[in-house]
């Protein structure tokens, strides 16, 4: 066969695309469409020279977002370590979809969907109580990092009122 040169024929026949060739067989040439020698050519795809967006800029010595939630997981234990697996995703998932509404915001006549499920007992406080689904409730981001944990700081006399506002029953 001897050496080819770019110039020779066969070598820009990939300016107009693979051949398809009727009949033959299979193997015995380089238009073979699996084996044929313009399978290498060079390929450029667009994404290659697009620019991406550049990491944003952090004022030396704070903290990056990787380390504050790190560090947050090291004072309070991640959340895993906190009972929040996926079988509680999904269990919360569950029980959202029969309570689509925030039940705090409903004792004020407030609609607001709910986006998670509060234990009304904080189960770091109360032992057992992370899987008693009759003190789960249905709550927004809102009430849950306002309301709620005044309601918490205030005792539990507080928590078994906003219970009966409810119409659970509070926690013995
Ligand atoms: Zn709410």
């Amino acid at each position: 066969m001897g050496v080819r040169f770019r110039s020779e024929w066969p070598y820009f026949r990939y300016m107009l695309g693979p051949v398809v060739r009727l009949g033959g067989a299979k193997h015995s040439s380089p238009w073979n469409w699996k084996r044929g020698w313009w399978r290498h050519r060079p390929r450029f795809f667009l994404g290659d020279a697009m620019p991406t967006m550049p990491k944003r800029l952090r004022p030396a010595g704070t903290r990056s977002q990787a380390q504050a939630r790190k560090e947050a997981d090291d004072r309070r234990g991640s959340a895993a370590s906190r009972g929040y697996t996926s079988r509680w995703s999904k269990a919360a998932a569950t029980f959202r979809r029969g309570h689509p509404l925030c039940e705090y915001c409903s004792l004020e006549d407030r609609v607001e969907p709910s986006t998670l499920v509060d234990h009304l007992y904080p189960h770091r406080t109360y032992d057992g109580v992370f899987w008693r689904v009759e003190w789960w409730v249905a709550s927004c981001a809102s009430c849950h990092s306002g309301m709620k944990q005044a309601v918490e700081a205030a005792g539990k006399a507080a928590i078994d009122a906003l219970a009966r506002r409810l119409g659970r029953e509070p926690l013995t």
